[in-house]
């Protein structure tokens, strides 16, 4: 589905402008006081930020604007830019689907920031890669199914908000995937999880499913597998926008200490320079993954696993360098190095984390 509005237009500079003064004024609390900033997550919706890697399988589907816009605000912050992926993850799970129902009444408000919401896929996508079990258990009766479970941590999550989710049915050797509402008169609960070094700002929930109805018109794949095979290449490379805002924003954090202290930091092992080059060679192949992303081959999604580790990898190396090279600038309790390496680890431990990666190459290969 195309969404036939301007939303398939992204206004960069208004992004740019909302990543680079609003947000910028309100990292220090988003870090400090897990403070969730929903007005410029609202924001993001009205430049389009969300709406133009929504065309569904068309061959004009290409994820690169959502992608740069995460970016852009990941070298502000990576909660919000994380958030900004929740975001993508759903409206890319309903465009992707043959679901009439979800993508006339819910896709076109996520793609305008209206609904805001996420992804409660971190469970099923290690459940498939024989990780651990599925959290959540679903019967099926007449109309729909009934799920009964609790997801440790959805982020972007708000009462009345929406999210992809994924369930094991009773007695089937099948998942079903699903978008589901949370809704506490329909006995689906948050309890907000702000127990984390950073990303706090994230409105990060636990997710209780008490025998909850969820209808078929909520349903996006039925088994889940052949859905999951279509939209598993986006949900991963759409993630790189948060490796590629953190790595940018640290080689600039390190550039900025090279008047003050160029003349030490040059024994440093590694500069500016040559996290450029890695950074580059990484955007332009991301990019160009980002024109097909419904490629369902093996080698492609190969490639998007190699990418998706280097940049959690790359992520964290260059947050470290940017701390090393701030040095106490950075180490003070509001300094911005300290700041975007508790983040940049996020990167490398948000699923598919690094070993769960590294686990998936393996199994490719073996
Ligand atoms: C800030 C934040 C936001 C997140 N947002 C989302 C989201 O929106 N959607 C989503 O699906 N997932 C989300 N996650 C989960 C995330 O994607 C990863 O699944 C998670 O970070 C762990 O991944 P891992 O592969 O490293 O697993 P590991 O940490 O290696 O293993 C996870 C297992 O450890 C158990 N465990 C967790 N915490 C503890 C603890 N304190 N003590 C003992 N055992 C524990 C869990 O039950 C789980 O079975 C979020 C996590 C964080 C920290």
């Amino acid at each position: 589905m195309n969404i036939a509005t301007p939303l398939n237009i992204i206004d960069f500079d208004a992004v740019n402008r909302i990543a680079g003064q609003d947000l910028v004024s309100e990292v220090r609390k988003i870090d400090d006081e897990q403070y969730y900033p929903e007005a410029i997550m609202r924001a993001f919706g009205g430049t389009g930020a969300y709406g133009t890697h929504l065309a569904g399988q068309d061959a004009s589907c290409d994820l690169g604007p959502a992608i740069l816009s995460m970016a852009r605000a990941s070298e502000t912050c990576l909660s919000t830019g994380f958030c900004m992926w929740c975001q993508d993850a759903l409206g890319w799970y309903i465009a992707s689907s043959d679901n009439a129902w979800l993508k006339t009444n819910i896709l076109p408000k996520v793609a305008r920031g209206e609904i805001l919401g996420g992804t409660g896929m971190s469970n099923p996508m290690k459940a498939i890669a024989n990780i651990e079990k599925m959290k959540l258990k679903g019967t099926r009766v007449d109309g729909g199914y009934r799920v009964t479970g609790v997801l440790p941590w959805v982020s972007n999550l708000s009462e009345d908000g929406w999210f992809g989710m994924m369930f094991a049915v009773e007695g089937e050797d099948k998942g079903v995937m699903a978008i589901a509402q949370a809704d506490a008169s329909k006995s689906v609960k948050l309890r907000l999880d702000h127990e984390f070094v950073a990303m706090g700002g994230t409105a990060t929930c636990q997710v209780m499913f008490r025998d909850v109805f969820i209808p078929d018109e909520q349903v996006i794949g039925d088994p889940a597998m052949p859905f999951i095979r279509r939209i598993r290449g986006g949900f991963v490379l759409l993630q790189c926008g948060m490796a590629a805002g953190m790595i940018k924003s640290s080689i600039d954090l390190i550039r900025k200490m090279e008047g003050p202290l160029g003349h030490v930091n040059r024994y440093l092992e590694k500069g500016a320079d040559d996290l450029e080059a890695e950074y580059t060679a990484l955007v332009a192949d991301v990019l160009e993954m980002s024109r097909t992303p419904y490629d369902l081959s093996d080698g492609y999604w190969k490639r998007v696993l190699q990418a998706r580790l280097r940049g959690g990898e790359l992520a964290v190396e260059a947050a470290h360098y940017a701390m090393l090279h701030s040095g106490a600038r950075g180490y003070v309790s509001g300094g911005e190095a300290q700041r975007r390496l508790r983040e940049a680890y996020f990167v490398a431990i948000v699923t598919p984390a690094t070993k769960h990666l590294r686990k998936m190459l393996a199994d490719l290969d073996a």
